[in-house]
Order: C-alpha cells, then structure tokens, then sequence
C-alpha cells in the first residue's frame, strides 16, 4: 500500500492497475470492501486510550479511503493524501490548514471561478488577504511577495482559457520566501504532470472529473509532500470533510481505466483543435498542446500529454453580440450537452464567464466556448460543431 512499493518503476498504465492494491489484505480479493462506518471497536479500553489500533473513527479514514489515497500517493509521489466531499473542498481544506489571520495568498487570476469566491468571502472575513497574479509571471512573482505571504496557489492550464505557468520558477520564488506552493492540477491528472516532482507543496484534484470519469460523483483529493503533509491532515481531521465510502470506491475503480480513457480523450480533443485552427468563424483555438498556443514551450518542457477540454474563441468583432452568438452556437448542439464540469464520457459545451477576471483578460475577438470533448466519435463531434459554427455565423 506504500508509496514506495515497486510498482512506482513501471509504465503508468500498469500502476493505474495496480495502485492502492492490497488484496492480501481482503482475503484475496482483488477489490478492497466498501466500507461503511462510523463507530469501530476496540477489543478493550487499554487499546481504546493507547492509539495503537490502524483505524479509530470513520472520519479519520477507512480501507476504502486509504485505498484511494495510497493510490494517489503512489501517483503524485506524495506522503499523504486526503479525500473530501467534493474538487472545491479539496482547494478549501488546504486553504484553511496552511493560512491564519493577517496573512497573504496569491492565487492566479485564471482560476477555476468558486475558489475566487472563497477567497473574497470566507478568507477575506477570516483576515487572509488575496492578490492575483498573471499566469505567465514566472520568477517574477517575486515581486508580489510579502513578508507575510505563506501560500501561492496556481493552476495550469487555467480554467476556461487554458493559461500555462512557468510552476517550478514560481516554486523556487515562493520557497525563498518562505511560502507553500499548492496547484490545481486537475487538467493534467497525474498522468500528464506530476507538481510534487517540480516544486509544488500540495497537489489538487477534483477527481470529480478524470478519476471518476463518468458525470456521477462530486469527490477530491489533496496530495501533500512531508512538509506540507502535517497541516492539511490536520485541516482535515478539523473539519471533518471526507469523503463518502462509495464515491471513494468508485473513484479508485475509474481509476484503473483513466490511462485509456485518457489517451482517447487526448487524442480525439487534439484532432478536433487541430481541425479547428482557421477555420472560419474561429478566431482562436484555446489548448496548450497546439504550437500557436502562447504557452505550448511550457507545456511541452513540463507536461507528458494533453486532456480532453479546450476552448475555442468565436470571431465575433462586436462585444454586443457575444452572448447572442454564444447562445446559438450552444443551442444547435445536438450531440454536445449543456453543461458544467467535465472528465465524463459525453461531450459538453459553455459559454465561459471570464467577467471575474482582473489581470488575465479574456480574448477580445470573441466569446469563448469551452468544449469538453468526451469519448464519442470525433466525426459525430466535427459535424455538431460544425452545425454550432453555422447557426452562430447566421445569427
Ligand atoms: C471542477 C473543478 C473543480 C471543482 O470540482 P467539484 O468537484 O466540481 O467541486 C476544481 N478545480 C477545477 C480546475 C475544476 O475544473
């Protein structure tokens, strides 16, 4: 169940089969139970004081968790991992362990929406401070640093836009002056980026999206290296946000089919953004893996592949008629749901709201439609789009 078991030396695909693995444990079973609990009994009142008994309270953890969680350990190289109800509570817990009144955050500007929400109000009444930063600032987040500056949270790609970071420059800043590193990392899955290997403290995911992969589960994860370990444990255990036995179970299930679905969704989103590029009524193709992205040397130097959501930017000069172009697009989309959140096997479409951001402006040319390119058949996927780009160029 150690992170160090030998399996960390295989090929990604077999350690997506493996992981979290412990079926001597379960009597031989290759699947470990879901376990339901609350209460577990100790054989007498000496163990029931002494702390020596693996599992207490269903809220500090059961086979299932741990299952999951040494899974994830094993893929993010990390020294724990925590399960919570949901990919925002997974960005929160950690918030709330690492920061206390009159200290400062920096959160990149191009980040997913709610966590911006979190800040302004629960952080903000809680005495933390927020300042945003431009995604591609690099080493030069030194410049933003304060004495009090105790975390700097990235994300990359960025939600809706696709905003790469320069994450280790940034990491060695934010070491040097004493602050956590946390990432968002729920774009690449730690098939495609590993954080903790570039620098990063505490490594994010909504594993609502990939891990679970099928539009039907609200669940996170937290992976922290030694140092950061001991405070997002603790916020954990504080705030009592873990996650559900069967929505922990059947995460570790999607889990061990994420390689391939992966692979699928990267290829099929890849060939549909490359058919894209110039086509008419696309002013831009928003998807770090293309060579016209601005951030494509980033990604390429630190990422292994690319996943299933991108944006596209309709050519739409006048401001007025965004949302009216928008809205056609959306509505002849017959394949394609209406929908938030992504990672699932269908396909999904929205017209991105970026009116919350301060320093990392949306494009100009247009309004920018998010697609989440699911595991459908890319020619069915073309000809609805195509059918979106007609009725928004006639509307
Ligand atoms: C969806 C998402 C979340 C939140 O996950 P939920 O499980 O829906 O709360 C966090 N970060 C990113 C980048 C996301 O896309």
């Amino acid at each position: 169940m150690s992170k160090d078991n030998n399996t960390s030396k295989t090929g990604i695909n077999t350690r997506l089969a493996h992981a979290g693995h412990d079926p001597r444990s379960f009597h031989g079973f290759v699947n470990p139970p879901v376990v339901h609990a609350s209460t577990v009994l100790f054989p007498d009142s000496a163990t029931m004081v002494s702390r020596d008994q693996k599992y207490t309270y269903g809220t500090y953890g059961t086979p299932t968790t741990d299952a999951l969680n040494s899974a994830m350990n094993e893929l993010e190289g990390s020294e724990g991992t925590i399960a919570v109800p949901s990919g925002l509570a997974a960005i929160t817990v950690p918030f709330l362990g690492t920061l206390s009144a009159g200290d400062h955050l920096l959160v990149v500007d191009s980040v997913y929406g709610p966590t911006r929400n979190f800040c302004a109000g629960m952080l903000a009444r809680l005495g933390v401070e927020t300042s945003y930063y431009d995604p591609s600032i690099g080493a030069g987040i030194e410049a933003l640093m304060r004495p009090n500056t105790k975390l700097v949270h990235t994300e990359a790609p960025g939600s809706n836009t696709f905003e790469m970071q320069d994450i280790p420059a940034i990491a060695e800043v934010a070491h040097a002056h004493g602050a956590l590193v946390s990432m968002d990392n729920t774009w690449a899955t730690p098939l495609f980026f590993r954080p903790l290997d570039h620098g990063v403290d505490i490594s994010i995911h909504a594993a609502t999206k990939y891990p679970a992969g099928h539009s039907d589960i609200l669940i996170g994860t937290v992976s922290a290296n030694k140092l950061a370990w001991p405070a997002v444990w603790n916020s954990f255990t504080s705030l009592g946000v873990c996650a559900a036995p069967d929505d922990s179970y059947m995460t570790l299930r999607g889990l061990r089919t994420m390689g391939i679905r992966l692979a699928r969704h990267q290829e099929s989103t890849l060939a549909i953004a490359r058919a894209l590029e110039g086509v008419a009524g696309v002013a831009k193709v928003l998807h770090p893996a293309l060579e016209s992205f601005p951030g494509h040397a980033l990604w390429k130097r630190d990422f292994s592949g690319s996943s299933g959501i991108f944006s596209i930017v309709l050519d739409v000069a006048d401001a007025a008629r965004h949302q009216t172009k928008a809205h056609a697009f959306l509505d002849a989309l017959e394949i394609f749901g209406l929908g938030y959140s992504w990672g699932g096997y269908e396909s999904l479409a929205v017209h991105a709201n970026l009116s919350d951001r301060t320093v990392a402006m949306p494009p100009k040319e247009g309004p920018v439609i998010r697609l989440q390119i699911g595991l459908e058949d890319v020619d069915d996927l073309m000809t609805d789009i195509e059918r979106g780009l007609k009725a928004a160029k006639s509307a």
